[in-house]
């Protein structure tokens, strides 16, 4: 099978430690983005430094038309897709419950869950015996992140029962669905959060004694998406230090 891998979100942080970690396992790439195309080519460029097949896509993913255009683009790019990582993920400024509006509540929903949704549908159509999906959930499905935001964990708590759910009904196609919940990683995105430095604070109350990296995240998933893990479906790698 010629492995053809979408990363949702490729363009930064685990996403971009994903893609070039499959490239070297002989994934040809689709590194998705949203806005940061520049970023996106810088890590296209580096896969084809090292040899090899990748190219970047624009795409709100959680834009319907968006995924079917992203889909048919990489089909024509690449081939049929085999493998999807729902990477792309958002997080909004700390606050409690009572700050969070109905409006940025859906927004977070829309661009964590509903996204997964839509890419899940796309690529299952497509996807038979061999093929797999990783959802990239997040820790705070377990936690809950009171008084930091409540509607992202909501958002990574749904990815994890669509998981499951989808794993039962595309096993009997040989179709694995698997998740990871990563902890505190060193990306950019806890600057979206008001805190860049919020893993460093967090640190001394991790086990592990410190934040993970995008690269140990990437390792998790690329496992799980790789024959391997063949007898691994509807499950979960947290990769949270401990915690
Ligand atoms: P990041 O560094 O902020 O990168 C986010 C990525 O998502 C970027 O590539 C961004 O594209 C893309 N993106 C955002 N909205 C998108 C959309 N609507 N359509 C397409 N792409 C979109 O984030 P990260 O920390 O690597 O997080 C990646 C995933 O891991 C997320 O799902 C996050 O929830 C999860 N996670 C992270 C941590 C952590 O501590 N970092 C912990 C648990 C879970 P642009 O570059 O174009 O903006």
């Amino acid at each position: 099978m010629n492995k053809v891998v979408i990363v949702t979100g490729g363009s930064r942080g685990i996403g971009a430690a994903t893609c070039k970690l499959l490239a070297k396992n002989g994934y040809a790439v689709c590194v998705n983005y949203k806005s940061n195309k520049v970023q996106a080519d810088l890590v296209v460029q580096e896969i084809r430094e090292l040899g090899g097949q990748a190219f970047s896509y624009q795409a709100d993913v959680s834009n319907e038309a968006d995924v079917t255009a992203l889909f048919e683009a990489v089909q024509t790019t690449l081939g049929p897709v085999t493998h999807l990582v729902n990477n792309a993920g958002i997080l909004r400024q700390q606050a409690s419950l009572l700050e969070i509006d109905t409006e940025r509540f859906n927004d977070v929903l829309i661009t964590n869950t509903t996204s997964c949704f839509i890419c899940c549908k796309a690529a299952i159509r497509s996807m038979g015996k061999g093929c797999a999906i990783v959802n990239v959930s997040s820790a705070a499905s377990k936690t809950g992140s009171p008084f930091e935001y409540i509607d992202y964990a909501t958002s990574k708590g749904a990815m994890d029962t669509l998981t499951i759910g989808l794993s039962k009904e595309v096993a009997a196609q040989g179709i694995r669905v698997n998740g990871v919940r990563p902890g505190c990683i060193y990306t950019d995105i806890h600057a979206d959060g008001g805190e860049p430095g919020r893993v460093d604070r967090l640190s001394p109350n991790i086990p592990l004694q410190r934040g993970g990296t995008p690269e140990e995240v990437a390792h998790a998933i690329v496992w799980l998406l790789s024959d391997e893990a063949s007898y691994v479906t509807g499950s979960f790698i947290d990769l949270a230090g401990g915690n």
